[in-house]
């Protein structure tokens, strides 16, 4: 299996094909944040450094995202490709809330507190025509699974 092509390859950690989120961790007062941070704004402490946020949280917030993104976001679709898809906040083990696509998009089966897990998902085409990849988050039920995705 190749290596995907990722659209923000310092916030994600591919390891034996299983992603994680990296963001940093204050080491002065042990503040976590999410994406990558310069200084801390808890102590003002500048010496973070890069923290494995895990691949597993609970759903904490969710909408669905029905119209296409404003730039900068720019998946390459089109007002006629376009298909609405979740978004929502993750709360990872350490308690930060990372927001994120979901490859869900159905009201019903989305509920606060679910389990959930990260995947790789196909974002857009780069300028010489390479798949992109970027981060989402699945439900990790694995009964929920199927051809809901979006
Ligand atoms: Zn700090």
């Amino acid at each position: 299996m190749s290596r995907p092509v990722l659209a923000c390859p310092n916030l994600l950690r591919l390891q034996g094909g299983r992603p994680s989120l990296i963001g940093s961790r204050c080491a002065d007062c042990g503040e976590v944040y999410f994406p990558l941070a310069a200084s801390c704004t808890r102590c003002l402490g500048t010496r973070l450094e890069p923290h494995d946020l895990g691949s597993t949280g609970v759903l904490w917030s969710w909408t669905i995202q029905g119209f296409l993104p404003k730039p900068p976001y720019n998946s390459g679709e089109t007002a006629d490709s376009f298909r609405p898809y979740g978004v929502g906040y993750v709360e990872m083990a350490s308690g930060i809330k990372v927001e994120s696509r979901l490859t869900w998009a159905d009201p019903a089966s989305l509920r606060i507190g679910m389990p959930m897990a990260l995947t790789i998902v196909p974002y857009g085409l780069s300028e010489n025509g390479e798949q992109v990849s970027t981060f989402a988050f699945e439900p990790a039920d694995k009964c929920l699974k199927g051809d809901e995705h979006v």
